[in-house]
């Protein structure tokens, strides 16, 4: 990067610290937190930071003027120390919803790999070795797309029906946020959690995404009563039950005869299903029998439930919520990819939560910058893009995005 566009996201990161240091809120017992700092040059990060009091952590951000800022979900006696002599006290229960863990089709459109080795890029994901140097090491740039937001968003709502449904925490215990870049976070900070370890963490990572979930489990079978119906969790059933009956139903609401036929179903019953696809959904409405059309099995039906399952699977970020160590950003703080903030609000907001008008950081000024290549994009009301080999006057805001991103550079 050109140390004309360094500079100018340094100067306009540095500006925003200044500014709104109000803004910078600390975690809770924030003394008891390890910090760390990805540094704007050359990307290096610097960890095992704590703070007495939130002005330090303040005007650390002043100073360092950081490319992004964490704070770790755990809490510990010596924070500053190396990780073995932290003497680890307890962590808060985190998720990461990303746009890159969710299948959406304009990833094709937008994303684009940079061959490390040569240079050579293409769109959508990067392939398992260059064509034209062989070489196996990719950069990799996702956009903060709309369809790619709203799909974390959908995510993000199924999180937390599960977390305030069937594990019963209270919305005062629950925060979620926008990453500032492509996804949600949603934190747990509650006694009856801190003190879990990796594996528990593990355990309600596969209850949220239904791993290894059988409907046969959960009420799906060949009821005893005359007529030998195939029976199967109601709709308005508590947890996983529920999910299934939801998730198959939605699916069969909807399914075409390729969808059916691509599950496994033979053709014979893919017809049955489709001919009979009111009724069967009606009975369902009425808390009847799943298998009011002969001739469907219950295997076939375990066929569609799974499918059903993976519709209501929350798709999170396996990594994170085991790790007990885990560095998050900091709430506020700026997102060295977009320069947008990261925004804590209320989970009730969730539904018309708009994170390209609430997370953006700079409303003043325009820049003249060079685009190399981006896709269209949105900040607040406006669209820009796309771009190609171009000059344009933009907004900070939507300037610092491609910035930050690395296909643009700031023009004399
Ligand atoms: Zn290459
Ligand atoms: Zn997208």
């Amino acid at each position: 990067m050109s140390s004309l566009s360094q500079n100018f996201i340094r100067d306009k990161f540095a500006d925003y610290y200044k500014q709104h240091s109000a803004s910078i809120l600390p975690p809770s017992s924030l003394e008891r937190r390890e910090f760390g700092f990805l540094l704007l040059k050359k990307k290096v990060m610097v960890r095992h930071k704590g703070f007495r009091n939130v002005d330090d952590l303040r005007s650390s951000l002043c100073n360092i003027v950081p490319s992004d800022v964490y704070y770790s979900s755990a809490y510990y006696e010596r924070p500053e120390e190396e990780m073995k002599a932290k003497g680890w006290l307890g962590a808060d229960l985190i998720f990461d919803i990303d746009a890159d863990h969710i299948p959406t089709p304009c990833a094709t459109v937008h994303d684009i790999w940079v061959c490390t080795g040569c240079g050579a890029s293409g769109k959508g994901g990067h392939p398992q070795k260059c064509n034209s140097c062989g070489g196996i090491k990719f950069k990799e740039k996702t956009w903060p797309c709309e369809i790619c937001l709203e799909a974390a968003k959908a995510e993000a709502i199924k999180l937390i029906d599960v977390l305030t449904e069937d594990f019963g925490f209270s919305s005062e215990v629950l925060t979620v946020a926008f990453s500032g870049h492509r996804g949600y976070h949603v934190h747990v900070e509650s006694e009856a959690i801190r003190g879990l370890d990796s594996l528990a963490r593990k355990e309600i990572v596969d209850y949220v995404m239904g791993i290894g979930l059988e409907a046969k489990f959960h009420g799906l079978e060949k009821s005893a009563t005359p007529g030998r119906r195939v029976s199967g969790p109601d709709l308005n059933d508590k947890g996983w039950r529920g999910r299934v009956a939801k998730g198959t139903y939605d699916f069969l609401l909807t399914a075409s005869k390729e969808d059916l036929i691509k599950i496994g179903l033979k053709t014979r019953h893919v017809n049955s299903l489709l001919k009979h696809r009111e009724a069967i959904l009606e009975s369902w409405n009425l808390n009847g029998p799943w298998g009011v059309v002969k001739g469907i099995s219950p295997e076939t039906w375990r066929k569609i439930a799974h499918y059903g399952v993976k519709k209501q699977s929350v798709k999170i970020d396996t990594v994170v919520t085991p790790d007990i160590n885990r560095l998050i950003r900091l709430p506020n703080s700026l997102h060295g990819k977009t320069g947008l903030k990261k925004v804590v609000f209320p989970i009730t907001d969730i539904e018309d939560f708009d994170p390209l008008r609430s997370a953006v950081a700079f409303k003043e000024g325009t820049v003249t910058v060079h685009v190399s290549v981006a896709p269209q994009f949105r900040v607040e009301d406006e669209l820009y893009g796309p771009f190609e080999r171009q000059n344009v006057e933009l907004p900070t805001a939507a300037a610092l995005m491609l910035l930050c991103k690395g296909v643009a550079k700031v023009m004399q």
